[in-house]
């Protein structure tokens, strides 16, 4: 990667900061008098509350095994959790039985995956985020006036193949400035941008006006595609990485928004770590720390936060304090048909 590049992929430790090592037992003195200052707004969004709420009431409407495409939310725990429950995930649809309750994941699923599971009579109720399908919407509107598209997102993500993949072609992902440079459109006078809505705002913006400067005529999508929980989260690190030592970010690996958390505070200069739960904490990360943040991603429910609290006043903190925050009031309707009692 050259200097210029702004690449969407995961930032390596800051410099300076240390690596972590070893497991945590040979350094349980850790730390004396640690505050925590816990970020706000943080944790489940809307979307994700929304879908997990989907999964639940479809086990208690339409009884196990319920199949789920995709993890529902990118979290290893809700994921155990709704499989101790009886719901069974699978990537493939051959791997669902016939006349079976099928839900897709908030990622969104493409247009062959919602043909293929109508064709094959599936019962099929749809967790993707309302945000996420109002960028299926817009793209599928612009396609009829004859767009060609420009996504930001990562390769690979469930998101961006379900947005992809609401066209057979003429949607080209960059994930990066560097790849902008690369983008062949077959045409320049009809030309929109997507971007995936998890990304980090920083980073997009940059790519977003790398497009802007090669394609002077792009279309911008009204409001931007990032959502607000992405948005607000990543400000309450911003906000909060200054005031701390050491920020920890609760979320599992596959989480896009929860590693965007955690390199926005190593983009300020401050030491962080991700974990999937409070066994991953290693007690040299706080060793010499007097203040330490955590702040949780979007599909990382409150009660890993709390653990994770409670591992650390084992580990030395007194105290913990919430930081001041964004109020978050968003909620989405469920699909019909989950009615319980009906
Ligand atoms: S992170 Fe944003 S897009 Fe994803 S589920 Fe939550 S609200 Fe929806």
């Amino acid at each position: 990667m050259t200097g210029e590049e702004n690449n969407l992929s995961d930032a390596g430790p800051p410099q300076g900061a240390k690596a972590p090592s070893g497991g945590s037992a040979a350094h349980e003195v850790a730390s004396v008098g640690v505050s925590i200052l816990l970020a706000e707004p943080r944790g489940f969004c809307a979307g994700v509350d929304r879908a997990i709420e989907i999964v639940e009431r479809a086990l208690q409407k339409f009884g196990a095994p319920i199949y789920v495409r995709h993890e529902i939310v990118h979290n290893t725990y809700v994921v155990n959790d709704l499989k101790a429950k009886g719901a069974i995930f699978i990537e493939a649809l051959d791997d669902v039985p016939k006349g079976a309750v099928l839900v897709f994941s908030a990622h969104g699923v493409s247009r062959a995956v919602q043909l293929e599971a109508a064709a094959r009579g599936f019962q099929v109720f749809d967790a993707t985020c309302p945000l996420v399908t109002k960028v299926h919407v817009e793209v599928a509107k612009l396609h009829k006036e004859g767009f060609e598209f420009i996504m930001i997102g990562h390769k690979g993500h469930p998101e961006v193949e379900g947005t992809m993949g609401q066209l057979d072609s003429g949607i080209h992902l960059v994930e990066s400035v560097a790849d902008v440079a690369r983008v062949q459109p077959a045409q320049t006078d009809k030309l929109a941008m997507v971007t995936q809505t998890t990304l980090s705002v920083d980073d997009a913006a940059d790519i977003a006006a790398a497009i802007k400067a090669r394609f002077p005529n792009v279309c911008e999508p009204k409001q931007q595609d990032i959502c607000y929980a992405t948005q607000n989260r990543q400000d309450a690190v911003k906000v909060m990485s200054p005031q701390v030592d050491v920020v920890i970010v609760v979320g599992s690996p596959t989480s896009s928004n929860s590693n965007r958390l955690r390199e926005v505070a190593r983009k300020l200069g401050t030491e962080s770590y991700m974990v999937d739960g409070p066994d991953e904490l290693q007690a040299q990360w706080f060793e010499g720390r007097a203040r330490v943040g955590l702040t949780a991603g979007a599909s990382a429910p409150d009660i890993l936060v709390r653990q994770v609290i409670d591992r650390l006043k084992a580990l030395g903190a007194v105290s913990v304090r919430n930081m001041d925050g964004r109020p978050e009031t968003v909620k989405f309707p469920l699909p019909k048909g989950l009615k319980l009692g009906s």
